[in-house]
């Protein structure tokens, strides 16, 4: 995992923020995958996604505080956590600012209505260039038309670790373009579905918020985060 520690966006927030808006503004290309622990663990036990974790075109941002908390024990000196809610509401403003074209593909039927109204109400210089829900069969046919229509942010909310895979399968068809996988923001985005209050999120205790609301999640949280957090306490341990 340690290669996948070194690549960790540092910097924190502000910097980060920067990056994508000056990549924005030169028309380059960017595929940000934001990581928690199960996305290092995915990608120790699948080729496919180790390939694209360490790929040259892959900016690696510390989404989740197991991340970071991880990294500090190693001593990566990782900044502070960019989360990709946060992140893909940076991206909607940034949008809004500069008159971009948004794709978003992702989460149910009812939740990607809802997000278009809420950017038409409130991000509404934004020119929504393709959108389409999460549950369809043939997710590389959204690609197929996004790759012949002029792009410059792409949002896929399929939950980890398709939409990592989809992204990267078709990142090569773009020659611009900040294409991200948000997970569970267009939930949150939408007003569907609320994060937790702030002070869970200033206290790093989102997940327990999550777990709470969702029990579901549990199991998920101690195969990934629980176990992750063993293996680094022992690596920590034997260096
Ligand atoms: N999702 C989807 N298609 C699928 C499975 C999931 O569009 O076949 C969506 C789901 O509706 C949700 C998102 O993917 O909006 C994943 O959310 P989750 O909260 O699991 O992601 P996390 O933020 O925990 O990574």
């Amino acid at each position: 995992m340690k290669k996948y520690f070194e690549k960790l966006f540092k910097e924190g927030q502000e910097e980060f923020y920067k990056l994508i808006e000056n990549n924005l503004k030169n028309e380059k290309r960017m595929f940000i995958v934001t990581a928690n622990p199960e996305t290092f663990t995915y990608g120790t036990k699948d080729d496919v996604f180790n390939d694209l974790l360490v790929s040259n075109d892959t900016t690696l941002i510390p989404d989740g505080v197991g991340i970071v908390k991880a990294a500090n024990m190693l001593k990566y000196n990782v900044k502070e956590r960019i989360t990709g809610v946060d992140l893909a509401v940076k991206l909607l403003e940034l949008s809004n600012e500069n008159k971009y074209k948004v794709a978003l593909l992702g989460a149910k039927e009812e939740v990607i209505q809802a997000l278009k109204s809420v950017i038409n109400e409130k991000y509404s210089n934004i020119k929504i260039v393709k959108m389409e829900n999460g549950y369809t069969e043939d997710k590389d046919a959204f690609f197929k038309d996004l790759k012949n229509v002029d792009v410059d942010v792409c949002l896929v909310a399929l939950g980890i670790p398709h939409q990592e895979k989809l992204l990267f399968k078709h990142l090569n068809e773009f020659k611009k373009g900040i294409f991200v996988g948000v997970g569970g923001s267009f939930d949150v985005i939408s007003g569907l579905k609320k994060r937790a209050p702030k002070i869970f999120i200033k206290l790093n205790l989102e997940w327990l918020y999550r777990i709470c609301k969702e029990p579901k999640r549990l199991k998920r949280f101690w195969d990934n985060n629980v176990k992750f957090m063993f293996k680094i306490k022992r690596e920590t341990k034997n260096k």
